[in-house]
């Protein structure tokens, strides 16, 4: 569902995506880990052109990602990522956040967008909030509204860049529990977080990134009792 082959990226002299190889299946959960300003984020935005790479391929479903233009929008409509801010529209409903990309994009009509969103919606837990604005939810729920507003471009695959960072303690789980969800679906899913507990519980596959590389790629169980790097060891030495 995702291949990356041999991407480079720099900024300026810096080396921040080192020759990465990944080949993601359908229906897979990667968990990325890693100190920070190791890379995490720029892969994850490279998947969906949100950052040029320099060279390389990445191709999502077997359709190769162009550099730019009208089959860009497309293939990104695919690719549903969440941020740990949540970039909701500030003054759009929380409805509206979520008709608002099938309506202009996937050419919904508006009946029919806005059956889809409140099913999201419920699927998250907030129908009671689809009339309010962004400002007047909590974290838990901003954050909820945003995987909601993901998921109505039906998208084949999810990102997800530490969408529980930002969150008061008592909100994560919430989050949590609903991306565990989507795991559970069938999802295809990469995602940043530090959450260990979620890792152990939902990943298929952990991804541990240094200076640019990916250094370990495992199953979860093996990762945590057993990693094989000395960074990785250091890594979850300071986190556990
Ligand atoms: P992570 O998500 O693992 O913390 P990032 O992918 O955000 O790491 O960043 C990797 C490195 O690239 C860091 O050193 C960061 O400072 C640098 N970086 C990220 N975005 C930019 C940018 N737009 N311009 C210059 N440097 C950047
Ligand atoms: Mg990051």
């Amino acid at each position: 569902m995702i291949r990356m082959s041999a991407v480079e990226k720099h900024f300026g002299s810096l080396h921040v995506l080192r020759t990465i190889d990944l080949e993601v299946p359908r229906g897979q959960v990667v968990v990325v880990l890693g100190p920070s300003g190791s890379g995490k984020s720029t892969l994850c935005r490279a998947i969906n052109r949100l950052e040029p790479i320099d060279s390389g391929e990445i191709a999502i479903d077997g359709t190769p990602l162009p550099a730019e233009g009208r089959s860009l929008a497309e293939l990104r409509a695919d690719v549903g990522m969440v941020f740990q801010q949540f970039n909701l529209f500030a003054h759009k409903t929380i409805l509206e956040n979520v008709t608002l990309g099938p309506i202009k994009v996937r050419k919904v009509g508006g009946e029919e967008a806005r059956k889809d969103a409140m099913r999201l919606l419920e699927r998250v837990g907030i129908t009671d909030q689809a009339d309010k604005y962004p400002a007047q939810l909590s974290g838990g729920q901003q954050q909820r509204a945003a995987i909601a507003r993901a998921l109505a471009m039906k998208p084949k695959v999810m990102l997800f860049d530490e969408p529980t960072s930002a969150l008061d303690p008592e909100m994560v789980n919430e989050v949590l529990d609903v991306m565990a969800g989507l795991a559970d679906e069938g999802m295809t899913m990469l995602v940043i977080t530090h959450e260990m507990g979620f890792a152990r519980r939902a990943a298929h596959r952990v991804l541990f990134m240094a200076d640019g590389e990916v250094v370990e790629d495992a199953k979860p169980e093996k990762f945590f009792e057993d990693p094989k790097s000395d960074r990785a060891k250091d890594f979850l030495g300071k986190i556990l």
